[in-house]
């Protein structure tokens, strides 16, 4: 399988790293590596002082396709998640001032957290899913589908038009405002309305 991340696709999350607006979604992909194995704790890795949670919903596709036109995207995914795109920020802005491809800063080992899998008719619109994720505790991240720039539909006919979508593969939407460093010793826990989708302890 592969990942595949949308970044900048909220307003508020664009403004708070100072990036432009893109006039298209921007696309970058995640090994099939980067998953972080089923309750296993998240450890910090050694080439990162700045690892910073971006908490995202999550698409998984179930039928093969290319050049998905948007009205027919909803007939390949039928299962939404919560997960955690994690980023080695520091290297990142390092690897964005050089103009050189970020994989390392975002898909390093176990830098993919996937939630539980839902499926999607137990919700009643998908561009009105509304998340939320907690650091010891307290509320950091809130974000509503309905504040995309780019509609889930959108994205799944926007990306099989350069990588075909395969079974398995798994898509992250991108993430809204409220991106922060973890540190040792902090619990994530991710919600989608009141559901827990995943509860994560840094170490
Ligand atoms: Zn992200």
């Amino acid at each position: 399988m592969k990942i595949i991340c949308i970044g900048r696709n909220y307003a508020a999350h664009i403004e708070e790293l100072s990036n432009e607006k893109p006039k298209d979604p921007v696309i970058f992909l995640k090994p099939d590596s980067a998953v972080l194995q089923k309750n296993t704790p998240f450890y910090i890795p050694e080439f990162s002082n700045n690892i910073h949670y971006e908490v995202e919903i999550l698409v998984k596709i179930d039928k093969i396709g290319k050049y998905i036109e948007p009205a027919f995207a909803h007939k390949y995914y039928n299962q939404i998640s919560l997960g955690i795109d994690f980023t080695a920020r520091d290297l990142q802005t390092e690897l964005k001032t050089k103009g050189l491809p970020w994989e390392k800063a975002k898909g390093f080992d176990n830098s993919a957290l996937i939630g539980e899998w839902v499926d999607k008719s137990s919700f009643k619109d998908i561009n009105e899913i509304s998340f939320s994720l907690k650091k010891n505790n307290s509320l950091v991240q809130q974000g509503n589908t309905n504040l995309m720039l780019w509609k889930i539909d959108e994205i799944v006919s926007y990306v099989s038009q350069f990588f075909t979508l395969k079974i398995g593969d798994v898509i992250f939407t991108g993430t809204p405002s409220g991106v922060g460093k973890i540190d040792e010793g902090d619990l994530l826990e991710g919600f989608i309305e009141n559901k827990k989708y995943f509860s994560l302890p840094i170490k």
